[in-house]
């Protein structure tokens, strides 16, 4: 199960409104106890997928690292990433899946139509780079 506050679970939703038609994108920080993780901060970034982004998104491997530094500096970890799909569903696609890579972490999808975000879904990426899979996961919306 992902916990996460109200006013973040809002933040990443208005991110997605905000970008479309493009994909946006961004880390979640937080802390993990068993296979619960519960969300403290969510970082918008950048996609720098230039080629495509309004169905692909890449973060900055640059933001990547300067969140991670974040994270310890808060005793914490990059617990999860965020993403939108400009005019489609809320399910993660073969290529989400193929550039995965962070296990145990939640992967967050919100289906934006026509500019107005619709539903937020999110996926925990399970097993290893050599078989892997995305299992839908419960959101726990704290106010
Ligand atoms: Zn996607």
């Amino acid at each position: 199960m992902l916990t996460i506050s109200k006013a973040d679970y809002d933040l990443i939703r208005w991110e997605a409104e905000r970008s479309y038609p493009q994909e946006c994108c961004g880390i979640l920080l937080g802390q993990t106890a068993d296979r619960n993780r519960t969300v403290t901060l969510t970082i918008p970034c950048e996609n720098v997928r230039l080629d495509a982004p309004e169905r692909t998104y890449s973060i900055d491997p640059q933001q990547v690292i300067a969140a991670l530094k974040l994270a310890r500096s808060r005793g914490e970890n990059i617990i999860g990433f965020y993403h939108s799909h400009p005019d489609h569903v809320a399910h993660y696609s073969a290529t989400d899946l193929t550039e995965a890579h962070w296990f145990d972490c939640s992967y967050l999808i919100t289906g934006v139509v026509k500019g107005s975000a619709i539903e937020t879904e999110s996926f925990l990426l399970i097993g290893s780079e050599e078989a892997k899979n995305f299992e839908l996961e419960e959101i726990d919306i704290r106010s």
